[in-house]
């Protein structure tokens, strides 16, 4: 797989195990955002076009979900085998298509291919339970089993990753999977299709529709047949699906946004924070969801932790991610750094410091995409803006806090509740803020990001409605428990009444 030449390719949609046109033939086009350069023209699917994805999933479920699970299994190790010897070409795509410095784009991929396999093996468990019963001759036990067409809506800061981690757990459980990727980032997720296409998996169980969020994206939140929708995104659009979702009681899955903070202790390993902060707040241009976009200092390093940083921050090479030297690519589009600008000038209208950064870089040909140099405000009290409101760019706040207590209360004093970390020596504080961090994960003496597969991922509050992804909490949400009573007594024996009449050895 070659990466881009100047020539574009059009793209399709994927359904039924076809590849076509949109009804209507509309179309739009992608931009590599830090060159400015077209990519690919995908279709701008309608209403019609989602249906004929959500008919030929359903359809394929009556057939998938009777698969045994060790098989569907086995198309997945295809799967992630093929994401394994595709992983530099995807992440060279990744690179051009969403802007993330190589070696990240690579950790996306992985991410996929751990996620992959993980899920695999689980079609040789899917462990469900047997238990005693209070009646005699009668046999006690609980499965999973699908649920149907699952509504995959994914955004654009992990292509291969995020649908990975809804599609792999979906599909091993036996459901059937409608995608509907971002708009900045259809080609990974076209990438990412064509790879179960190819891995051998039967026509209708995984399908792709481009388009708007707003059209197809919300056509498929409504659509009748289908039960299940699993989405990440922003928090604004996740209420809107729950909404959307409401009327027919659907099961919905939300990973939203988060506004993720870094606790220093007095006795912390500075040098050690430093780099923690600077692969959490400025890695992926601060474009993820676990970007450390806070950092609540005690007040005997605040100084020492501001100037260092400071000054590693302004060090930071700007440029294309395929570029080695490059430590910070662009961000995503015009919208997100008019954003990121527009909070630059709240943080300063508020009374925070502007450290370093704060501005549009345009020099050397970064004009031609949307580069936006690492930012570092300080003297940031915790209910401004800048530290309660997910920014998404590379804009990370000190704050300053007088011991352990206060640095959780600010830690935990916003809406969202996903990723936490505190750099401390001292093993009491570092329970403490294990036990008390209000948030989906903790890290100690790391960073906010770094989550692996095979442990549950998601947040509190604002961060989502209790669900998880990855790991075994993936699979509470695409089955559904079924208890199996089995009596083999031959009489009527009636559960609760009659165990009273069972004489107690
Ligand atoms: P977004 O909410 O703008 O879009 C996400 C997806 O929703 C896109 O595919 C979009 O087309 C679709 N969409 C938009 N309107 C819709 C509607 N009315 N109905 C149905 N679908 C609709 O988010 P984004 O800008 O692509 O991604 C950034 C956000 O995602 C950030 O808030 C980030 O924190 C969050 N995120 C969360 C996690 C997590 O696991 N918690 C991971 C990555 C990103």
């Amino acid at each position: 797989m070659a990466l881009f030449g100047t020539k574009t390719t059009t793209y399709r949609n994927y359904i039924g195990g076809e590849w076509v046109d949109a009804a209507g033939g509309k179309t739009f086009e992608t931009k590599n955002p830090a060159t400015g350069e077209a990519l690919g023209v995908f279709p701008s699917s309608r209403a019609e076009d989602m249906d004929k994805a959500v008919e030929a999933a359903k359809d394929a479920y009556e057939h998938w979900r009777l698969v045994p699970a060790p098989k569907r299994g086995e198309i997945l190790f295809r799967v992630a085998k093929l994401f394994a010897e595709r992983k530099d070409d995807l992440a060279g795509e990744m690179t051009q298509e969403m802007g993330k410095v190589r070696p990240e784009a690579a950790g996306d991929v992985q991410e996929a291919i751990d996620m992959t396999y993980y899920m695999a093996g689980e079609g040789r468990r899917l462990f469900g339970h047997t238990t005693p019963s209070e009646l005699r001759d009668k046999f006690m036990m609980s499965t999973r089993n699908p649920v149907g067409v699952v509504g995959a809506i994914t955004p654009w800061n992990f292509p291969i990753a995020i649908p990975s981690w809804k599609i792999a757990p979906a599909l091993v459980c036996g459901n059937t999977v409608v995608l509907k990727p971002a708009e900045d980032t259809p080609l990974l997720a076209e990438r990412f299709v064509e790879i179960f296409e190819e891995a051998g998996l039967p026509p209708g169980v995984l399908n792709i529709v481009h388009g708007t969020g707003e059209t197809v994206g919300a056509h498929l939140v409504r659509h009748p047949d289908v039960p299940l929708i699993s989405f990440t995104g922003s928090r604004e659009v996740g209420i809107q699906v729950t909404q959307n979702a409401a009327p027919l009681l659907k099961h919905v899955h939300l990973e939203l946004g988060g506004k993720n903070a870094i606790i220093v202790m007095d006795d912390a390993d500075i040098d050690l924070t430093v780099e923690g902060v600077l692969w959490s707040a400025f890695g992926t241009s601060g474009q993820r969801c676990t970007a450390a976009s806070r950092v609540i200092a005690h007040e005997r390093v605040y100084d020492e932790l501001r100037s260092k940083l400071v000054g590693r921050a302004e060090k930071m090479q700007l440029g294309n991610g395929l570029d080695e030297e490059t430590d910070v690519g662009p961000v995503i589009n015009q919208a997100a750094l008019d954003k990121i600008h527009s909070y630059t000038e709240i943080g300063k209208s508020e009374g925070a410091t502007l450290e370093t950064g704060g501005e549009v870089a345009t020099e050397s040909g970064l004009d031609k995409g949307f580069f936006y140099r690492p930012t570092v405000f300080g003297d940031v009290e915790p209910g401004m803006r800048i530290a309660q409101e997910e920014i998404f760019g590379p804009t990370t706040a000190l704050i300053r806090a007088n011991d352990i207590d206060e640095a959780i209360r600010t830690a935990n004093g916003i809406p969202f509740g996903l990723s936490s970390s505190i750099f401390t020596r001292d093993v009491n504080k570092a329970f403490r803020a294990m036990r008390d961090l209000n948030a989906g994960i903790t890290y100690i003496n790391a960073g906010t990001t770094g989550a692996e597969v095979h442990l549950p991922f998601g947040g509190t509050k604002g961060t989502g409605n209790g669900h998880r992804e990855a790991g075994q909490a993936a699979l509470d949400f695409y089955t559904e428990w079924k208890s199996i009573y089995v009596d083999y007594s031959g009489k009527l024996q009636r559960a609760q009444i009659d165990a009273m009449d069972s004489p107690t050895p």
